[in-house]
């Protein structure tokens, strides 16, 4: 049996395929994302000690009190975003980079943007070592968008603000959609937008969701 340098060769291999499975029943149709999920190695975005556990669907602590999202999520972000073709996607809340990696399979380039120093720092040396060449990271704050690169065609938020951020509307493109979490520590909705003209946008809420709340400002440590 074959075994990469983690050990979990083959095993992950088959708990992938169950998790892509799992996203299938929970109804995840996209055969497209449920390809991504299959391919992008979650087990590289997670320390060591984890590893064994990345293709279960939950999320997992990435350090700096932050989680890695769930997969289940994470694809189903994907799947309300992913609408013909995708140029230039706008994430916020990048955390280790695997919403990041799943979203580069698709879009022409990903913007990802994260507040806390050393995250961005990790983030932006995996990319490397698994040589994605269409992400960019930016140590920043997320309320404030990427505006040098904007307009974008989608923004995915993973953090939840308690209103949606005005700069981050201002950003998408017109017929651009945003997909993000809105709401306090214990109520949040995922919502979608899609900007349909100069001031007019469309607002669907969608399933109940817990993230880490989206803060303001940078963080150095
Ligand atoms: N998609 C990520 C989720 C990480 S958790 C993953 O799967 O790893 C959410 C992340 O949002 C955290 O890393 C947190 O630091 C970040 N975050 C919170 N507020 C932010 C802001 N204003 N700008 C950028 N990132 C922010």
């Amino acid at each position: 049996m074959m075994n990469d340098h983690r050990g979990i060769g083959m095993t992950s291999e088959r708990t992938r395929t169950r998790l892509v499975r799992q996203l299938k029943e929970m109804g995840i149709s996209n055969p497209l994302v449920l390809n991504a999920i299959q391919t992008v190695p979650r087990h590289l975005f997670v320390d060591e000690g984890l590893a064994s556990r990345a293709y279960e669907n939950t999320a997992l602590p990435i350090g700096h009190g932050q989680t890695i999202s769930q997969p289940y999520i994470v694809a189903r972000m994907t799947e309300l975003l992913l609408v013909g073709e995708l140029g230039k996607v706008l994430e916020i809340g990048a955390g280790c980079g695997y919403q990041s990696a799943v979203l580069a399979q698709f879009a022409k380039q990903v913007y990802a943007v994260e507040r806390i120093a050393p995250l961005a720092l990790k983030l932006r040396e995996r990319i490397q070592q698994l040589r994605y060449r269409n992400i960019l990271v930016r140590h920043g704050d997320g309320m404030e968008g990427w505006p040098e690169n904007g307009p974008f065609d989608a923004i995915l938020v993973a953090a939840a603000p308690v209103t949606v951020p005005p700069k981050l509307l201002e950003q998408l493109k017109i017929g651009g959609r945003m997909v993000l979490p809105v709401g306090d520590r214990d109520h949040q909705v995922l919502l979608l937008i899609t900007r349909e003209g100069e001031n007019s946008y469309k607002e669907q809420k969608l399933d109940a969701v817990s993230f880490v709340p989206m803060r303001s400002g940078v963080s150095k440590i």
